[in-house]
């Protein structure tokens, strides 16, 4: 048995969901389980409507659904008769629900993260139902099961965890037989808490709802069918020529998604390494192209870099404070903060009075800020971006920080840090000197390829 998951681009229009259901088609024989994202665009167009519900401005919000409504019924719908008339009815009843709730909210004037999921997950609960018709349409038998029935979580609407014994028992009972003798579809993102509250796993997360459909029925694979051949040696936005990594470890590829590899959530190895399931990257409009198969070790390998990650958006902090010389205890009062404000920390550098962190997540740094300052002095530096350089060969390999700061000696780096995998080399620059030092460091790490590794 093997999961399947599709992302927004591979099922955003008719065209696409006909090569969906080739690629699945040739695969039918090792029981696949397909697992969907919403229709291109559709996740963030629902949050747009949800916000304008929330600001209480009813007619944009309808507008806004009603776009998405025209586009589900154009695209939705590929086949003809009378199961076609079933699926019209099928959107049409979503949309109403939808109409109903939008215009809730807009009276209330006030968005919970759990309407945030009721709505958002509605792209993944119409493209699952889509695509279960459009594989009965081209003859292959398909079942829907809904991921909220299976995929239980905690209640952190917006951000869910899952609650992983229940549900790998969940997908046991109600999947794993099914699959047996028909293709079973869900829909990805989305799971539900034990009182049968929609949630959702966070933006991305239905590779890693894949993931965790594929732990729990125990299958040989799970392939993550994306627009791109694979995980690349750089972010295609910023090196379009980048190379094919052909195969990559675990450990590589979840710091690779940690730091901005948007091709990947970054949660979506966790349940594969555990189930010692590899994971392969593969291109819905190029399936003939091998991909990156990621697996619990890394090849042999004569480049010590495997890929440049890159985040956008960073905010450092500057932490500084005379009093704690010589004192105790001035890094457990910094975590605590961070941890009551459930704000994660990317990167850390210190010396004995002063911490430099950066994070992602500016939601309560104003907060955090005025409670650092009643025992230090904080500044704060926007616009900054991370860049890390990845490769289990890294720790090894003499010289590789030496050739990067050469090829930056004329950036600023704002900080440096080897992490404790030390697979990464990470640092801190302005984020209007990113893609100067990507082209640079790509340039200077990959111009000789080992072709075991790349294509
Ligand atoms: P999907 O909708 O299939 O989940 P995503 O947009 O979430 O697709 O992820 C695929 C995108 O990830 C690519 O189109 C690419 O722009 C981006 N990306 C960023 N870094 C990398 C990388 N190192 N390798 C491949 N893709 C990357
Ligand atoms: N549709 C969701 C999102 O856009 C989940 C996903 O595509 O992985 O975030
Ligand atoms: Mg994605």
């Amino acid at each position: 048995m093997i999961v399947m998951k599709f992302g927004g681009t591979s099922v955003e229009s008719q065209e696409a969901i006909v090569r969906v259901t080739e690629i699945v088609r040739s695969y039918q024989r090792k029981h696949p389980i397909v697992v969907v994202s919403a229709m291109g665009k559709t996740t963030n167009k629902l949050l747009e409507a949800a916000v304008e519900a929330g600001a209480g401005r009813r007619e944009q919000a309808l507008v806004i659904v009603d776009q998405l409504r025209a586009h589900h019924l154009v695209h939705g719908l590929p086949l003809a008769g009378a199961a076609s008339a079933e699926l019209d009815r099928f959107i049409r009843t979503h949309f109403e629900w939808l109409d109903d709730l939008v215009k809730g909210l807009a009276v209330v004037g006030e968005l919970s993260p759990r309407s945030m999921d009721a709505i958002a997950s509605v792209g993944e609960r119409l493209s699952s139902l889509v695509v279960t018709f459009a594989l009965r349409a081209a003859g292959i038998p398909a079942q829907h099961v809904d991921s909220r029935r299976v995929i239980l979580t905690d209640d952190r609407f917006t951000q869910a965890q899952p609650l992983l014994e229940e549900t790998y028992l969940l997908l046991k009972e109600n999947v794993r037989c099914l699959a047996e003798t028909s293709v079973v579809v869900m829909g990805g993102f989305m799971g539900a808490t034990k009182d049968g509250h929609t949630t959702t796993l966070g933006r991305g997360g239905s590779d890693y709802s894949a993931s965790i459909v594929g732990a729990g029925i125990d299958a040989e694979e799970i392939q993550i069918w994306t627009d791109v051949d694979g995980m690349l040696t750089a972010d295609p936005r910023i090196i379009p020529d980048g190379h094919r990594v052909k195969s990559i470890s675990f450990a590589e590829a979840a710091e690779m998604a940690y730091f901005g590899a948007k091709v990947l959530h970054p949660a979506t190895v966790l349940p594969a390494v555990e189930k010692n399931i590899p994971v392969l990257i593969l291109n819905s409009r190029r399936p003939e192209v091998g991909g990156t198969r990621i697996t619990p070790d890394a090849v042999d390998c004569r480049n010590a870099v495997k890929s440049i990650s890159c985040k956008r958006g960073i905010t450092i902090l500057n932490i500084r404070s005379t009093r704690m010389l010589m004192a105790h205890g001035f890094l457990r009062r910094i975590f605590e903060l961070f941890d009551r404000y459930a704000t994660s920390v990317d990167m850390l550098s210190t010396s004995e009075v002063s911490v430099s962190l950066t994070v992602d997540n500016q939601e309560n740094l104003p907060l955090i800020c005025e409670e650092l300052r009643h025992f230090a002095d904080v500044s704060v530096e926007h616009e900054q971006a991370i860049v890390c350089l990845i490769g289990e060969n890294i720790r090894h390999t003499p010289g590789i920080a030496g050739r990067a700061f050469q090829v930056l000696h004329t950036t600023n780096i704002r900080m440096i840090s080897q992490g404790a995998s030390r697979l990464n080399l990470g640092f801190v620059i302005a984020d209007a000197d990113l893609e100067p030092a990507v082209f640079a460091l790509h340039e200077e790490f990959f111009s000789e390829l080992d072709p075991a590794v790349f294509d």
